[in-house]
C-alpha cells in the first residue's frame, strides 16, 4: 500500500479554491483546477510513492501487473488499470457531450486511425478502443443538465417562456413519439445556421429574462441555466439543449450514473468522478474544444429519462455506502465512519482480488494492510495493489473515505 499523488489539470472551467483546499494548499491556487486525476492513465498517471522511490501509477502497473492488478483484473481487462478517478471542481458549465458505447468506441477509433487523423489531434474524437461509462457522486451541492427529460416538462418549460419563436419547434416535438421528437429536434437545432440560432437564442433568453421578472418559480433554475449558458456562449445551439434536458442538483453523497449517449453537462460543482479509463467525448457545444456534431448525433440516445434514472441510491452495508455500478470497470463505496464506528478498526471487505484506490474526503482515517500502515487526511489518497489483500480502516474523528475497486 503506498500513498499515492494526483495530477492536476488547469482547464478554464475549474475552481481555483476547491481542488486547493481539497488537497491542503494555499488557496486562491494560481490557475483554475479543474481536475485531480487519481488513476493510470497514460494521459496523466499519478504518482505512487515507494520505497525505491517515486513510481507513475502506470509504470507500475505495467512493470508488475500480476503483484498490481491480480490475475483475475488482468484475465478480464488486460494489463490496465481498468478505472479511473478523478476529483472534479466545475466553477463553471463544461460542454455538453456524449460517451460512446464499447461497439461505438472500437468503430470510432478503427475508423479515425484510417483516416489517419493522429491521435494526439484536437480534431481527434477517440483516443482509445474503450467505452467512458462515469458515475459522479457530490462532495457538495452539484448541478447539471442530464439526460432529454420527459417531452411533457420540456413542452411545460417552452411554453412558459412564452416565445413565439419557439411554437413550431414545440410543434415538431410533440407531433411524434417522444425519441422520435427530441431526435429531430435536437438534430434541428445543433445543426442550425448561424444566422438562425442568433435569432433563436436571443429570443429564448428574453423569454427567461421575462420569466424570471414575472415571479414565477416552476423553472426557476432552468430559466437560469439558459442564462448563464447564454451569456457564456452566446449563439450556441448548446443553450437550446438546456430546454430538453434535465436540470439534476446532487446535495453530497448523491450520485449521477451516466451511461452510453447520455447526452450531459457539468454546471457547477465539485464531485468525485470515477470512469473506464478512457478519454472518448463527443462534444455538442459549449465549448471552445473540437465538437462533432454529426458524430455526437450517432452515439446519442434520445429516449427521455428523468432524474430517478440516472441517480443511483447507495445501498448501506455497516458503515459502507455501495453505489450501484454502472459498469464492470469499477465500484465505488464511501465508508462513513461516525457513530458507533470511531475508534474502532472496521475491516473494508474486498469483494474481488483487484486494486484498490482509496480517497480522504473527510477528517483523517488509519488504513492497515499487512505490508503498511498509513495515515490519510483529507484530500489524500493511497493506491492498495491486488497482493495487499483486504485493508482495515479507523478513525477517531468523524471521517469519510471513498474506495473504489475493479467491479464484480
Ligand atoms: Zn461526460
Amino acid at each position: 500500500m503506498n500513498r499515492m499523488h494526483g495530477v492536476i489539470r488547469t482547464y478554464a472551467w475549474g475552481s481555483r479554491t476547491a481542488i486547493a483546499d481539497f488537497t491542503g494548499r494555499e488557496v486562491p491556487a494560481e490557475h483554475p483546477e479543474a481536475e485531480l486525476w487519481l488513476g493510470a492513465h497514460p494521459g496523466d498517471p499519478a504518482v505512487v510513492v515507494t520505497d525505491t522511490g517515486e513510481w507513475s501509477l502506470l509504470d507500475l502497473v505495467r512493470s508488475e501487473p500480476d503483484k498490481q492488478l491480480g490475475a483475475a483484473v488482468r484475465d478480464r481487462f488486460g494489463d490496465v488499470l481498468p478505472f479511473l478517478v478523478k476529483v472534479l471542481a466545475a466553477d463553471e458549465p463544461l460542454s455538453l457531450q456524449a460517451h460512446p458505447s464499447s461497439a461505438q468506441a472500437v468503430e470510432g477509433f478503427e475508423r479515425e486511425d484510417r483516416l489517419g487523423i493522429p491521435l494526439l489531434s484536437p480534431e481527434r474524437n477517440y483516443r482509445d478502443r474503450s467505452h467512458k461509462p462515469e458515475i459522479l457522486i457530490a462532495l457538495g451541492p452539484f448541478e447539471a443538465l442530464a439526460g432529454f427529460r420527459p417531452v411533457e416538462q420540456s413542452v411545460a418549460l417552452m411554453r412558459a417562456l412564452n416565445v413565439a419563436d419557439l411554437d413550431p419547434y414545440i410543434a415538431l416535438l410533440i407531433g411524434q413519439p417522444p425519441a422520435d421528437g427530441l431526435r429531430a429536434l435536437f438534430t434541428t437545432w445543433i445543426t442550425a445556421p448561424q444566422p438562425g440560432l442568433d435569432a433563436l437564442v436571443p429570443a429564448v433568453l428574453d423569454g427567461a429574462i421575462g420569466y424570471l421578472r414575472s415571479g414565477a418559480t416552476e423553472f426557476l433554475p432552468e430559466a437560469k441555466t439558459l442564462l448563464e449558458l447564454g451569456e457564456r456562449y452566446p449563439g450556441d445551439a448548446g443553450v437550446l439543449a438546456a430546454l430538453l434536458l434535465n436540470r439534476v442538483r446532487l446535495e453530497p453523497g448523491e450520485a449521477i450514473a451516466l451511461p452510453a449517449g447520455n447526452l450531459h453537462s457539468y454546471l457547477r460543482g465539485v464531485g468525485l468522478e470515477v470512469m473506464a479509463n478512457s478519454d472518448n467525448v463527443l462534444r455538442g457545444g459549449l465549448t471552445p474544444k473540437h465538437v462533432d456534431v454529426a458524430e455526437l448525433l450517432r452515439v446519442l440516445d434520445f429516449a427521455p429519462v428523468t432524474p430517478a434514472d440516472l441517480c443511483p441510491q447507495a445501498r448501506r452495508e455497516g458503515c459502507e455506502s455501495i453505489y450501484p455500478s454502472p459498469a464492470p470497470e469499477f465500484a465505488v463505496s464511501v465508508f462513513d465512519l461516525d457513530g458507533e464506528f470511531l475508534g474502532c478498526e472496521v475491516e473494508a471487505p474486498s469483494r474481488h482480488d483487484g486494486p484498490q484506490i482509496l480517497v480522504c474526503a473527510a477528517g483523517t482515517v488509519e488504513v492497515r494492510c499487512p505490508s503498511a500502515t498509513l495515515e490519510l487526511r483529507r484530500g489524500e489518497s493511497v493506491w492498495a495493489p491486488a497482493d495487499d489483500g483486504p485493508v482495515r480502516l479507523r478513525a477517531n474523528e468523524p471521517a469519510k473515505l471513498f474506495r473504489v475497486t475493479p467491479g464484480l
